[in-house]
């Protein structure tokens, strides 16, 4: 008998460990489930709508999917429609990857107010996730807060400056861009607790940010060292003279041809949010760094704004019945063993590190974890979870209905954008029904 694994989960974690299982050439029969109807993970609705050409990695998702035997069961989330101990039942292994798709709090006094949105939730906005549907958020504003000082800090802003020619090209729900398009945003603060030298953007994303069309990126020369001294690998210390080099580029005041700036504001720490149930504000305060770690000065600042913006980690949102490590805020595992025939790839392994790509070896380990565990299946899969899924009135949905969606999608496009988003589960399923 075929050994028979579901994959909960269909972002590229979940995608390597069943291309990882098809290769091994071991009889498997692999069945990746996830949460919405449409596949992908973070590579839909994290990776911005203006990077085009990284999203197109999904195609070699798209090849194992079509595998003989992969089989994609969308719009049943294991923790509510089906729990982890009878998934474990119905097959021989189970592979965690669900990602982490939470924001975790700012931790200052005031970071529940209505107005301070966590990246998580306002990319998955922007990228028109089904969670976030009914989710609008106040734009009206000069001046906006982006609380981090990595690539997911940048994409944030960057979507925010854009002009709607510069995102025309891009699958931005039209919606959502003209929104954003009709905000009175002038001001981006990207805010970092420590310097240039520590801030994790990888220099691709920040030269973007010097070649806006009506956005200047403005930074204080006075922030920027002369070179980088720390303890790098040779490598890390390369990466982060490139960045040096971009940042003495962007100049340091508003040389008045852009009606929009993305200012680099780094050595500056959240203090408090400002108002009363609302944003009106954000108090900082700026910071030296001493041994890598940044330190108050007692010097404060207010920027007045109606949108903060923390993008500063993810974190799990485990089902009932995943252990969770409460140290790393990561599945409990063992280099992605979590019990026998229970495994862990990708951001819920090993929590929200590296690219795309990082997630590929967890996929590896984890089909060499399977094979060496179990030599021959004995569970009855695919079968009993859908009889199961069918007796509770689960709407479950194929990757021909996802292939009925992009379509749709892709037809529905504006000119030039490649597709039109279904933002809700209901006009996803729409488009199903008619097909
Ligand atoms: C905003 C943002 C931008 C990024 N941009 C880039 C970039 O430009 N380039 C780059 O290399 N990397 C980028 N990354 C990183 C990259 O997206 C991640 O490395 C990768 O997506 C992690 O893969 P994953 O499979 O672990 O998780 P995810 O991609 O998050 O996939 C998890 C999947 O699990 C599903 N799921 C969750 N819970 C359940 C459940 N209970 N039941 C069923 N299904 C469930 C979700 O719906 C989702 O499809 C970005 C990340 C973010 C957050």
């Amino acid at each position: 008998m075929p050994i028979r694994i579901a994959v909960i989960g269909s972002g590229p974690s979940g995608f390597y460990t069943a291309d990882a299982l098809l290769k091994s050439e071991a009889a498997v029969e692999i069945d990746i489930i996830d949460r919405l109807p449409t596949p992908f993970g973070l590579i839909r609705a994290g990776v911005a709508p203006d990077h085009q050409s990284t999203k197109r990695v999904s195609r070699a998702y798209e090849r194992t999917a079509l595998d003989e035997h992969v089989h994609y069961i969308g719009n049943v989330e294991i923790g509510r429609d089906v729990s982890i101990e009878d998934l474990r039942e119905m097959y021989d292994a189970v592979v965690v990857a669900i990602g982490m798709p939470g924001d975790p709090p700012l931790g200052v006094p005031g970071d529940d107010k209505i107005g301070v949105v966590g990246a998580t939730k306002f990319v998955g906005w922007y990228n028109g996730h089904p969670d976030f549907a009914d989710f609008k958020p106040d734009l009206d504003t000069k001046a906006v807060a982006v609380i981090g000082n990595g690539n997911v800090a940048i994409d944030v802003a960057r979507v925010l400056v854009k002009t709607a020619d510069e995102m025309a090209e891009t699958d931005l729900p039209s919606a959502i861009g003209a929104y954003i398009q009709n905000a009175p945003i002038t001001d981006v603060y990207m805010f970092g607790r420590r310097g240039p030298v520590e801030a994790k953007f990888t220099n691709v994303e920040l030269r973007e940010m010097g070649q806006l069309e009506n956005a200047a990126s403005i930074v204080d020369p006075d922030c920027l060292p002369e070179e980088v001294t720390g303890e790098w690998s040779d490598r890390d210390k390369r990466l982060r003279e490139r960045n040096l080099t971009t940042l003495r580029e962007f100049p340091n005041i508003d040389v008045g041809t852009k009606a929009k700036r993305v200012h680099f504001a780094f050595y500056a720490q959240p203090i408090e949010i400002l108002g009363d149930d609302i944003v009106t504000g954000i108090r900082m305060e700026k910071t030296n760094v001493v041994d890598g770690r940044a330190r108050g000065t007692g010097e404060f600042f207010e920027i007045e704004c109606s949108l903060v913006i923390p993008a500063i980690g993810y974190a799990l949102q485990p089902f009932e019945g995943l252990p969770v490590d409460e140290n790393t805020g990561c599945t409990a595992n063992d280099n992605g063993r979590i019990a026998d025939g229970f495994y862990a790839v990708g951001w819920a392994k090993r929590g929200p590190t590296g690219v795309i790509g990082t997630n590929k070896p967890d996929g590896k380990i984890a089909a060499e974890q399977i094979l060496e565990d179990i030599s021959e299946g004995s569970k009855p899969g695919r079968a009993s979870l859908i009889a199961r899924l069918d007796e509770q009135g689960v709407r479950w949905t194929s990757f021909d209905d996802w292939q009925a969606i992009n379509e749709a999608e892709i037809a529905n496009a504006r000119p030039k954008a490649p597709r039109e988003k279904f933002v809700t589960i209901d006009d996803m399923l729409a488009v199903v029904d008619k097909a």
